[in-house]
C-alpha cells in the first residue's frame, strides 16, 4: 500500500482463510494482500552458515540479533515505514538500549521536505478537505497514476466533493514534471521543466505573483508566457492543493526546492486558499515521523550514541553513515535498502552483519546474516498507521499469520529483552 492508505479495501476470504479477492484496491494494493499468502513468503527464521541460509528457531534468531546489536559500536536500525506505529516505538527503545542510530525511509524520499518544513513551516490540510474543496490541483514531480494509483480518484481529481458537486468538471489539474507522464496526459496544463530547474520555475512563479517583470522568454525550459498563464489559474483558485513528489525533493536543490514551494504556497495565500502536501510512498512513512517525533523530538536520523537523542541530517543519516563506513552492524525492519540505496552504501551494508525482519524474499534478505519473518501489519496483525495527510488509520487483522510468525512489535520486544540482559 502507498501513503494514500485507502481505508475502503474489502478482502474476500475462501476456505481455510485464503485471500481469494481484494475489492476496491488498485493493482499495487491488491498485490500486497495476495502476496502475503504466496508460496515465496518467508515463514521460518533463517541464519547464514557457510554462506547458505539454514532454518533456526525464533529464540536463536532473536538472541543472535540481540548479540549482534549489543556488541556493535555503531549499530544502525533502519526502515520502519512498512510496519505499524507500536513496532516503531519499540524500535526507538531498542535503538536507545544499544546506543544506535535509528532512521527511516524518509532519509531517501521526503527528508528534504521535513527539513524545509522545520525551517519555514507549512500550510496543509487533510485529504478530505482537498476532496471537498479543491478546484485547482497541482502535481509537481509526482506521478500518482503509477505511484499512488487511487490518489486522483479518491481525493483530488475525480470524486465529487461537498463544495465540488460536479467532481472532475469543477477541477483544474496542473502537472509539472520533466517528462509527459501518464498523470500529465490527464492534466489540463502540463509544464515540462528542464531536469534540475524546478527551483527556477518556482522562483519565476513567485516573481510573477509579486508583480515583477521577467526579462527572459523562458525559465527552466518553460516559456514565460506559459508560466504566467498557469500562475493566473493558481491565483484565481477557490481552494488550491499542491502535491509534490521525489521529482522535487530528490533533484537539484533538494530541501531548498521545498522551501521555495512552501513560500510559493504562502504567496498564493495572499490571493486565495492554498495548501501543499508531500506524496508519501510507503504506507506508514508518515507514521515514522509522528512516532519518532513524539518520543525523541526528531523525525528521522536519530543517534543515541551520546545517551540522548541527537539529530543532524548529513551526519546521522543512514546513507552518509554507510558511505563513510561508520556503521558496524544493522537491523533492517520493514524495508529493502539494498534495492534503494546508492551502490557505495549497499557495498558497506553487504560487508557488515545485518539482521532483517522481513516477510518477503528481497535483495536485503539476500545480504543478511539473520532473517526473521514477521506477521504482516494490516493483514495478519492490527496496528495504527498515518496517511500522508497525518490522519491516523487503524489497520485491521484480516487473516492469521503463518504459524510462529509474530508481529514486528513482539519480535522487537524479544530482542530488546535480550539486549537488556546482555547490557545488565
Ligand atoms: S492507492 Fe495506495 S493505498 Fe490505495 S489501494 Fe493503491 S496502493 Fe493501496
Amino acid at each position: 500500500m502507498c501513503g494514500s492508505l485507502c481505508d475502503d479495501v474489502v478482502v474476500l476470504l475462501g476456505d481455510g482463510g485464503r485471500i481469494i479477492e481484494v475489492e476496491n484496491a488498485c493493482a499495487v494494493g491488491a498485490s500486497k494482500f495476495l502476496s502475503a499468502q504466496s508460496e515465496h513468503r518467508l515463514k521460518t527464521p533463517l541464519m547464514k552458515k557457510n554462506g547458505k541460509f539454514v532454518e533456526v528457531s525464533l529464540e536463536k534468531a532473536v538472541k543472535e540479533t540481540a548479540k549482534l546489536l549489543a556488541d556493535a559500536e555503531r549499530p544502525l536500525l533502519y526502515g520502519w515505514s512498512n510496519t505499524e506505529c507500536d513496532a516503531q516505538r519499540v524500535g526507538l527503545e531498542l535503538a536507545e538500549a544499544v546506543g544506535g542510530i535509528i532512521d527511516s525511509t524518509t532519509t531517501i524520499c521526503h527528508g528534504p521536505s521535513v527539513l524545509a518544513v522545520q525551517e519555514v513551516g507549512c500550510s496543509t490540510c487533510t485529504l478530505g478537505e482537498v476532496k471537498n474543496r479543491a478546484d485547482v490541483v497541482v502535481y509537481w514531480g509526482s506521478n500518482p497514476i503509477h505511484a499512488h494509483p487511487r490518489h486522483m480518484s479518491r481525493y483530488t481529481t475525480f470524486p465529487r466533493g461537498f463544495f465540488r458537486e460536479k467532481g472532475e468538471k469543477e477541477r483544474t489539474v496542473i502537472v509539472v514534471d520533466v517528462r509527459r507522464t501518464d498523470t500529465a496526459k490527464l492534466a489540463d496544463y502540463f509544464i515540462q521543466v528542464k531536469p534540475g530547474y524546478d527551483y527556477e520555475v518556482i522562483a519565476a512563479m513567485r516573481a510573477i505573483l509579486k508583480g515583477y517583470y521577467i526579462n527572459a522568454s523562458e525559465v527552466g525550459g518553460v516559456p514565460t508566457s506559459k508560466i504566467k498563464e498557469v500562475v493566473e489559474v493558481m491565483k484565481n483558485a477557490g481552494f488550491g492543493a499542491l502535491f509534490f513528489g521525489m521529482g522535487l525533493t530528490m533533484t537539484r536543490g533538494k530541501h531548498r526546492n521545498i522551501d521555495n514551494a512552501i513560500s510559493l504556497i504562502a504567496d498564493l495565500n495572499s490571493f486565495s486558499k492554498w495548501i501543499l502536501m508531500p506524496m508519501r510512498g510507503h504506507y506508514n512513512v508518515s507514521g515514522t515521523g509522528e512516532t519518532f517525533s513524539w518520543v525523541t523530538g526528531y523525525p528521522f536520523a536519530i543517534d543515541f550514541k551520546r545517551g540522548f537523542p541527537y539529530y543532524n541530517p548529513g551526519e546521522t543519516t543512514s546513507i552518509d553513515l554507510l558511505i563513510r563506513g561508520e556503521v558496524d552492524a544493522a537491523l533492517i525492519v520493514a524495508s529493502d535498502p539494498v534495492s534503494h540505496f546508492p551502490a557505495a552504501a549497499v557495498r558497506h551494508l553487504a560487508k557488515i552483519p545485518v539482521a532483517t525482519i522481513e516477510p518477503h524474499q528481497t535483495p536485503t534478505v539476500e545480504i543478511s546474516k539473520i532473517v526473521i519473518p514477521p506477521a504482516i501489519a494490516g493483514i495478519e496483525t492490527e496496528g495504527t498507521a498515518y496517511r500522508m495527510d497525518h490522519v491516523p488509520i487503524r489497520l485491521r487483522k484480516v487473516v492469521d499469520p503463518p504459524e510462529g510468525c509474530l508481529p514486528d512489535k513482539e519480535i522487537l520486544e524479544m530482542i530488546l529483552d535480550e539486549v537488556r540482559k546482555i547490557k545488565k
